[in-house]
């Protein structure tokens, strides 16, 4: 199964969380704010990308499944 990230840009604080746990993902740019370097990712993944998002404060990750269901 694919899964597509969702990000939110205007809610990320900096807090880093989401870099630490998934660094192919994301990263923070000069201001200290996540850029996103991934849109989808599949099966095997989903551990370390739902962690990511779970862990990120401002709940400005979503992950939605291939049905377009919100997993977090
Ligand atoms: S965990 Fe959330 S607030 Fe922190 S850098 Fe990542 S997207 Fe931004």
């Amino acid at each position: 199964m694919k899964y597509k990230i969702k990000y939110d840009k205007s809610k990320c604080i900096g807090a880093a969380s989401c870099a630490k746990i998934a660094p192919d993902t994301w990263k923070l740019d000069d201001q200290g704010i996540a850029v996103q370097l991934k849109k989808e990712f599949t099966d095997e993944e989903l551990d370390k990308q739902t962690k990511a998002a779970k862990s990120c404060p401002a709940h400005a990750i979503e992950i939605y499944d291939e049905a377009g269901k919100k997993i977090v």
